[in-house]
């Protein structure tokens, strides 16, 4: 069994098609799928490369990494769904909070797999579909009202991307943390939630389809909040399903504190920095999780801890352009195994 299984952490790597441009230039791919399960990062590269690469640490013969799941460039959104969001779904329902997030570069295809693009439904409304059916089947003993919030972390500020109100202060309470004017808008099917994303969305700098500097750099949080009452009981139960597009991890993706600490702008990756420390050291069994070193791990410390399901998506691309980049994505997804 996988180690991450037993503490609730799935950590699953998509490798995307060759796109564009790459189609043409692209001479070697830096991913080989071996089977669902594993990966050898630059085969190419190492069989050919020269003792003095490989004394100078270039070559990476035995890089074989395992996933809990790997899925190719012919993976559907379909495909991640079902072996992503659709067991976080069941798990929601019996009450569980639950957490999903990209991870990657630019363009590796984290908003592709989030939001999908026009022909292709992405996780977050196949999730919902999923979710709507599962609560129609359980009418008749609890009764499921949905709600919803949006927001983004940008600079380590957070905005309602609902209502564009912000900067927003988090206060803790008994329950965890809350984000200050942020309520969670009731909704009643997949339609009224995709209304809602399309408003956060624009609310957004830019689009996060565009690879822009502002939606590449700043994190999408969407959090479904499902409070259920239990028609015999009376028993009322409030639980969270976290959905993020993580911002680009091209900056930093690597480095240390210390590195961080001298580039401008270290608050954009401090909560991917922050993240990957909290999941390590979840994947560890550590007591000590350091949610309170970015805002995004304080938002997300109910939706992590505990008993909470996890499953975090690496997106990469395979070609050689992104070498380093790709690179450093699979060092971070693998921290999490
Ligand atoms: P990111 O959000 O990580 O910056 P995007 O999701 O915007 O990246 O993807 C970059 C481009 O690649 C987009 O044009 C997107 O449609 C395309 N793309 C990403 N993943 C896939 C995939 N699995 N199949 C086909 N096209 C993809
Ligand atoms: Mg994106």
């Amino acid at each position: 069994m996988p180690k991450s299984e037993s503490n609730n952490l799935q950590v699953i790597l998509r490798m995307r098609p060759l796109l564009g441009k790459e189609l043409k230039l692209n001479k070697r791919n830096v991913i080989e799928i071996i089977d669902q399960n594993t990966i050898i990062f630059d085969p190419i590269h190492n069989e050919f490369c020269s003792k003095e690469e490989r004394f100078a640490g270039f070559a990476r013969k035995d890089l074989r990494l395992s996933f809990d799941r790997v899925f190719g460039k012919e993976a559907t959104n379909v495909d991640i769904f079902h072996y992503s969001l659709r067991p976080l779904i069941s798990s929601v329902l019996k009450g569980y909070n639950c957490c999903v997030f990209v991870y990657g570069v630019t363009g590796a295809g984290k908003t592709y797999t989030m939001l999908g693009s026009d022909t292709k439904r992405g996780v977050v409304y196949l999730a919902m579909e999923e979710l709507f059916r599962q609560i129609e089947t359980q009418r008749s003993h609890q009764s499921i009202d949905v709600g919803i919030s949006y927001v983004e972390v940008y600079n380590e500020q957070v905005i309602n991307l609902l209502t564009k109100d912000g900067p927003l202060k988090l206060r803790e309470d008994s329950n965890g943390v809350i984000i200050d004017g942020v309520i969670p808008q009731r909704i009643q099917n997949c339609d009224e939630m995709v209304t809602l994303l399309c408003i956060g969305n624009h609310n957004r700098s830019q689009h996060p389809t565009d690879a822009n500097y502002k939606s590449s750099r700043s994190h999408a949080i969407c959090q479904v909040h499902l409070a259920s009452t239990n028609k015999a009981s009376g028993l009322r139960r409030v639980v969270k399903l976290s959905m993020i597009d993580l911002a680009g991890s091209e900056r930093g993706s690597s480095s240390s504190y210390e590195e961080l600490r001298f580039k401008e702008g270290t608050s954009i990756n401090k909560s991917l920095l922050a993240l990957g420390n909290c999941i390590k050291k979840l994947a560890e069994g550590s007591k000590h999780i350091p949610y309170r070193d970015s805002n995004m791990t304080r938002i997300l410390k109910d939706s992590l801890s505990g008993n909470c399901k996890t499953v975090m998506i690496a997106n990469v691309s395979p070609a050689e352009r992104s070498y380093s980049e790709t690179y450093n994505t699979l060092l971070y997804a693998t921290r999490a195994t």
